[in-house]
């Protein structure tokens, strides 16, 4: 099927497109989105393909189980190890910890259960009260609301959480503290994802422009909400007038959703928290508050486990450049040969969500500087 007959409306895309076309400066420009549906889109749709080729998108930390810190998950793995039924989605207990992953713990013999939700795994400690229930909740700012929602609505006394969800923009302004330091990062706007936004706002984002002069548009998932929000990040380049643009202002409100933001902060509070292969990223996580701590499994089953940060990735693996989008997958020597979606063997390439597995299914060629286009064969 040609490319653009997969857009809902390919008329208005190539207009954008062509503005697009017309406002691209002559220099090199990248933007970063922080979403695994974004770079789904991007990818799926071709997106890359019809721009011109001084834009560049990349991808950022926006795969939640590609960011679930080694430790976290090996904290998962032996609640399962001791007795306890421990229940989270499908990716993540795919992903592997540092010799295992949840699933190889439940075939060897772990009560080890993938639900789809957090509802399902409170339903199952209500269900089975002879059952120390424990989901594992990752995930950013769009599913914390509904973990905080268990717990207020009075989970069983069988149920906690192993906490391990994190927050959007301290990791974008990682990524602009890398670009300062001169790592191999260049963010020349942001895209930020439309459902984070539905909950947070537009008022968390206001930093990256007023700090740090980084045009930044919050973006719903079809084609042609990204590219409009190209078109945006470029109108607020050439204007030089960096804001926070509301492209997806059809769902997402200035204030977010007040309901959920208090659900949140009623039960969690905001802490220092570690990313898979980056490290601590201060205020990035969130920690369940004293009020509730029946609830919390880290306190309730006093679960101590050390790692050393070098193991956080297997050997080889190049996760940590891809998730801060200083490399693309092609760039990794394991990419499509030890590690494919058959055998995946580093994070990004295990989740649906992670920019490995999205390239190895749609195949991006372009937005690849030229360096990096000689260094791999595509
Ligand atoms: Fe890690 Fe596999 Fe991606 Fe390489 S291709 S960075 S090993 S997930």
């Amino acid at each position: 099927m040609p490319l653009l007959e997969r857009f809902r409306d390919r008329e208005i895309v190539n207009r954008i497109v062509k503005g697009i076309k017309e406002h691209a400066p002559k220099k090199k420009v990248k933007f970063c989105h922080v979403c695994g549906t974004h770079e789904i889109t991007i990818s799926k749709n071709g997106l890359r393909d019809i721009l011109p080729d001084n834009i560049e998108i990349f991808a950022g930390p926006g795969c939640p189980v590609c960011i679930t810190p080694v430790k976290e998950i090996e904290e998962a793995i032996w609640l399962a190890e001791n007795g306890i039924t421990l229940t989270s989605f499908g990716d993540m207990v795919r992903v592997p910890g540092i010799n295992k992953s949840l699933l190889e713990i439940k075939s060897e013999g772990g009560d080890v259960r993938i639900v789809y939700s957090v509802r399902d795994a409170v339903r199952l400690a209500e269900k089975r009260p002879d059952l120390e229930v424990v989901f594992f909740a990752i995930g950013f700012e769009t599913t914390v609301p509904t973990t905080a929602l268990a717990i207020l609505n009075e989970a069983p006394n069988n149920f906690s959480l192993l906490s391990s969800h994190r927050l959007i923009p301290p990791a974008m302004e990682l990524m602009l503290y890398l670009q300062s330091m001169g790592i191999d990062v260049q963010i020349d706007g942001f895209i930020a994802p439309g459902h984070v936004a539905t909950i947070i706002g537009l008022r968390p984002y206001n930093r990256f422009p007023e700090i740090y002069g980084i045009p930044t548009v919050i973006a719903g998932f079809e084609p042609v909400d990204v590219i409009f929000a190209i078109f945006m990040l470029l109108k607020q380049m050439n204007q030089k007038r960096p804001g926070v643009d509301n492209e997806y202002c059809r769902v997402v409100k200035p204030d977010g959703n007040p309901r959920a933001l208090k659900v949140m902060n009623e039960v969690y509070k905001v802490t220092d928290g570690d990313w898979r292969g980056i490290g601590r990223i201060p205020g990035s996580a969130l920690g369940i508050r004293e009020k509730y701590v029946r609830y919390d499994a880290r306190e309730k089953y006093d679960i101590s486990i050390k790692v050393e940060e070098s193991k956080a990735l297997p050997p080889n693996c190049i996760c940590h450049f891809i998730i801060v989008g200083a490399a693309y997958p092609p760039e990794c020597p394991l990419y499509m040969k030890s590690c494919n979606p058959a055998h995946p063997v580093g994070p990004c390439m295990v989740s649906r969500e992670g920019t490995c597995n999205i390239w190895s299914k749609y195949r991006n060629k372009k937005g690849l500087s030229k360096e990096t286009k000689n260094k791999i064969l595509l």
